[in-house]
């Protein structure tokens, strides 16, 4: 196989690079824009000189018609199409999963996705919905990996991807990546996630696409299927995954509903038109509205907001901001919010990958306390070397009478004074103190303290906070700053 996937910048289980297929490059995190050849209401070459490096299309529907099963086989996808970056199929799963029945066999599929010259392929997997019971989801399982072994056998030296299945059942997914890692795929798209996204169970998409990413290498090109909406790209860019394909920018523009980053809207109701793209500058609502060309122009307005989501997050990881434009974006629906939550409650498995040092750290309310950084401070905290009597000072200021003076600083918790400076400490902007903030602090005194059993521990704090640091930190003497 010939995709390789160079990981450049990393954040939370984010990463910035570059997936090679073949001789073309595709930069991470990516969006494949779905290309009907039937309703082309953009064309691919338009979608090329929008920043479109890779697109996705269904063989399934070049091998029903006729015209373009012919066409396709005689010239290639990329004449047809008129495209010449990377070209994805989809096997005709989609349709397995909305019809129940395909007239194709895998090894059909695969033989003609590779004789229309398509630069990733994958086999006919069995998208499993999330209604599934866990005996028929185990079933189709074994059904999609046996596919995979069969196309592996079948054309070695295919652009094979290696879809990950298992419905909602969390240990079914772990299990599949790992099975399909064993088979030595290196492009593995995480399928029948749709049903959850339609249905806004954020939460239960979190909890299925780190389970299958805990199967998987953390040098696999992770590609979610079906995924497009700019408000959940940042959210599943944090997860890991590095490839989306969307066709809502078209299928939303058909019921004439305007894309944004923290929702869709119905053009008719809008008044103005909020956003910098071409398409929103050179129109105004009524005019967009009224248009023969409303559907086309919608399309095109979708399709900018959803590339420009992209460059912002792939701008966010390079920074090492991706957990506040994580923040912000799931800010837009609650269940969105939970989704988020949901993805804190896995900090621990996703601190490892994450970076050591990030440009700033804003904190954004509660949530942020349980932030990888956060994480990682406590885990480290211990390691700080510290004489017999400690003294935590919450103003900074110093007192005779101690071997060590720490400063405070929440939500991470104590810190020497030649830390200061450093990430995270020094690169955090944090409001006027609020209680979660100061008990998350208060856990990075209790680690402290756990790494110290040798020590003598103060803590000189306010009057406000003493209540709350003498319950947090029962093994330590609340001492009172002096007003
Ligand atoms: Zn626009």
């Amino acid at each position: 196989m010939t995709i390789t996937f160079e990981v450049i910048h990393k954040d939370i289980g984010g990463r910035v690079g570059k997936v090679k297929v073949g001789s073309k490059t595709v930069r991470t995190p990516a969006l494949l824009p779905v290309v009907n050849p039937h309703l082309p209401l953009i064309t691919p070459r338009e979608m090329q000189e929008m920043g479109v490096e890779a697109l996705i299309t269904n063989a399934y529907i070049f091998n029903r018609s006729t015209e373009f099963r012919d066409k396709a086989l005689a010239e290639g996808l990329h004449a047809v199409l008129d495209f010449d970056g990377v070209i994805m199929t989809d096997s005709g799963s989609f349709q397995l999963s909305v019809y129940g029945e395909v007239e194709v066999s895998n090894e059909e599929t695969l033989a003609f996705q590779q004789a229309i010259g398509s630069e990733i392929i994958v086999p006919l997997d069995i998208p499993t919905p999330p209604g599934t019971d866990r005996e028929t989801a185990r079933q189709e399982l074994a059904v999609t990996l046996e596919r995979m072994r069969e196309g592996q056998a079948l054309f070695p030296d295919a652009n094979l991807a290696g879809p990950v299945q298992g419905g909602i059942y969390t240990d079914l997914r772990r299990e599949a990546a790992a099975a399909v890692q064993d088979l030595g795929f290196t492009f593995c798209p995480i399928g029948a996630v749709v049903p959850l996204m339609e249905s806004y169970r954020y939460k239960e998409l979190v909890q299925v696409v780190l389970a299958a990413k805990s199967g998987l290498s953390p040098g696999t090109c992770v590609h979610l299927f079906g995924a497009g909406h700019p408000a959940m790209l940042a959210l599943a860019v944090a997860m890991g995954c590095d490839f989306f394909d969307s066709a809502a920018y078209a299928l939303f523009a058909r019921e004439g509903r305007y894309i944004t980053t923290h929702g869709t809207l119905k053009v008719d109701e809008l008044a103005e038109l909020p956003c910098a793209c071409r398409v929103c500058r050179s129109h105004t609502a009524e005019e967009l509205k009224r248009s023969p060309e409303r559907e086309r122009l919608l399309a095109l307005h979708n399709l900018h907001v959803t590339l420009a989501e992209i460059a912002r997050i792939r701008q966010a990881v390079q920074d090492g901001t991706l957990w506040e434009l994580v923040d912000e974006r799931c800010r837009s629906h609650p269940r969105l919010l939970a989704g988020y939550r949901e993805l804190l409650r896995h900090a621990e498995e996703l601190e490892p990958a994450d970076r050591v040092s990030k440009r700033r750290f804003f904190y954004r309310g509660s949530e942020s306390c349980r932030r990888t950084e956060v994480l990682r401070y406590h885990q480290t905290i211990p390691r700080i070397s510290l004489g017999g009597r400690v003294l935590i000072s919450f103003d900074g200021k110093e007192v005779p009478g101690f071997d060590t003076v720490l400063g405070f600083k929440p939500p991470f918790g104590p810190y020497p004074t030649g830390l200061a400076e450093t990430f995270p400490v020094g690169q955090s902007e944090i409001p006027d103190w609020d209680e979660a903030m100061v008990r998350s602090g208060c856990a990075g005194i209790r680690s402290l303290m756990a790494g110290h059993p040798e020590s003598w521990f103060a803590v000189r704090c306010g009057p406000a906070w003493a209540p709350v640091v003498a319950e947090e930190v029962p093994g330590a003497e609340v001492q009172r700053e002096q007003v």
